[in-house]
């Protein structure tokens, strides 16, 4: 008989461990405590508006391109336009000064010398970097797990790092916020310390993403982010596996030091020889196992203070076609504005025009997205005040927009809220984390070192989603339930496929 694997969760990681379970001859099962899936890969409908909440560049979309691969063996980008920009973004300040970050290295270069020339120098290093990123590529570190990994296969990650060893050291430890203070220019320091979205960005990561975009490997999937996670789902299930929705694990459990299975809050019992938690971390190790298999460097990654990245998203359906706007604008704020018990200093403004299908013709989905204290949102949860507040700051955010986009708020159909605490009720994400650790020199370096996808003493328990993904993204999430698979298949001695 088959080895029955028990998954945790019906985000992309787990869906991604369901298929190649399946692939690989095992019986799986999936449990899901939403009645969706894609668990932060999502989108919800208000009113003829699908208001995405999640991929804005998908690694991996690109023919032939690193990851493309992995995503047409879990079915998700067959038959799937990708949607490419030129341009990651735009920053613009209240006199209208803009810097657009395109893609494409020869025209970023040119845009920032030609809004600042003083800083011309600055530009051909940014382009520069851009341009070495172009032939990155990360499937190297994804495509087996380090435990797996043989002499062979670390001189071959070796030979491939060789030549990034100098822009790594140089870009990887710096956060675009501290890069930017190097412009002379007073516009261009702050509108670069935005220029990847988050100032905490390395600077490698972000001269990355715009690689990626600029390959045309970083698209966004026509349909949006739900879709993209249904069709895993379905590939999932035309596998042969199986899914359980409004199913929640309470306890994962044990004898012997080796799982047994899981038992359900309605308490139900499923039996298992193996167990993938693609859930959040800290609920599996400290809630589902009560905190019995973690050693020093667990408590200090779950106890420590590393960054999250907990955010809200405010949405509105707007009766007007904004098609000919750009798709991402951040504007930034004369002075600082109390927004949700936070001081901004900017806001990021984000429309759907280019994929039709997210609205009714002739109109738009715009969303702004806010990092949000999770405490903030808690104490108020469950009170009218929570709800009042919601309103209080999609007013505020239209009065700004407003500025930029005059007329917009009699336009406005549909408005909706998700605070932290809705990414945590809907996902089980620690403070509702968008995607676990916040990515920061800090956490790159864990990123890089690689994450345990065990715990100590425990068998046949695996780890796989953004808790062991330091920054989290679809893909490399999908990329952990396929090593966790690899890990399975190397534990009962098979060979790791791809067919099915
Ligand atoms: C606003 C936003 C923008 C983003 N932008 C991008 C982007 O542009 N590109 C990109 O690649 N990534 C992006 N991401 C990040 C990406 O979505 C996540 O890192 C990734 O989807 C996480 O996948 P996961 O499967 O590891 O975790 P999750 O999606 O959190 O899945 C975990 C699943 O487990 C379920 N679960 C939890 N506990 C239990 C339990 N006890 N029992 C049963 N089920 C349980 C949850 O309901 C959930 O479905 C974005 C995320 C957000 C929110």
């Amino acid at each position: 008989m088959a080895p029955k694997i028990v998954i945790i969760g019906a985000g992309v990681a787990g869906l991604a461990a369901g298929c190649y379970a399946q692939m690989n001859g095992y019986e799986s099962h999936i449990f899901e405590l939403h009645d969706i899936p894609g668990g932060l890969c999502t989108a919800w409908d208000r009113k003829g508006y699908t208001f995405d909440g999640c991929i804005h560049y998908l690694f991996g979309s690109g023919v032939g391109m690193p990851f493309h691969r992995m995503w047409e063996e879990l079915g998700a980008v067959q038959d799937r336009p990708m949607i490419n920009h030129d341009r990651l973004l735009e920053v613009q300040d209240s006199d209208g000064r803009t810097l657009t970050v395109y893609c494409d290295p020869d025209r970023l270069e040119a845009e920032i010398a030609a809004i600042s020339p003083a800083d011309a120098a600055l530009a051909k290093e940014l382009a520069s970097g851009v341009r070495t990123f172009t032939t990155f590529d990360m499937t190297v570190m994804q495509e087996k797990p380090r435990t797996l990994m043989k002499p062979q296969d670390y001189a071959r990650l070796g030979q491939h790092m060789l030549p990034f060893v100098m822009p790594l050291l140089k870009f990887g430890m710096t956060q675009a916020r501290s890069y930017a203070e190097r412009f002379r220019d007073p516009f261009l320091r702050e509108a670069a310390a935005r220029m990847f979205g988050w100032p905490e960005m390395p600077m490698m990561a972000g001269m990355q993403l715009l690689a990626y975009m600029h390959n045309g490997n970083a698209g966004f999937p026509m349909g949006g982010s739900l879709a993209f996670a249904r069709a895993i789902e379905q590939r999932y299930l035309a596998l042969g596996g199986r899914i359980s929705y409004k199913a929640q694990v309470e306890q994962i459990l044990v004898e012997h030091d080796s799982v047994t299975g899981v038992r359900l809050y309605n308490d139900e019992i499923h039996p298992a020889d193996i167990v993938i938690a693609a859930c959040d971390g800290r609920a599996t190790i400290f809630h589902m196992l009560d905190g019995r298999y973690v050693d020093n460097r667990l408590r200090k990654l779950y106890m420590g203070d590393l960054p999250l990245q907990s955010m809200m998203q405010v949405s509105f359906g707007v009766n007007a076609d904004l098609s000919r706007r750009p798709h991402w604008t951040t504007y930034l704020l004369d002075k600082p504005m109390l927004i949700a018990g936070q001081e901004r200093s900017d806001i990021s403004v984000q429309h759907y025009a280019y994929d039709p299908s997210l609205a009714p013709a002739g109109k738009t989905a715009m969303t702004v997205l806010l990092k949000s204290d999770y405490d903030y949102w808690q104490r108020i949860y469950g009170r009218k005040l929570y709800d009042t507040e919601q309103l209080q700051v999609a007013d505020q955010l239209l009065t700004l927009i407003e500025q930029h986009l005059p007329g917009i708020r009699a336009q406005i159909e549909v408005t909706d809220v998700a605070t932290p605490v809705s990414f945590e009720r809907y996902t089980g994400n620690w403070q509702g984390s968008t995607c676990g650790w916040l990515l920061t020199p800090q956490t790159m370096r864990l990123m890089i070192q690689g994450l345990p996808k065990t715990l100590p003493r425990l068998r046949n328990l695996y780890l796989a989603g953004q808790w062991v993904e330091p920054g989290g993204s679809v893909t490399l999430c999908a990329a952990s339930g396929r090593n966790a698979v690899q890990m399975i298949c190397a534990a009962d001695g098979r060979p790791f496929g791809t067919e099915g």
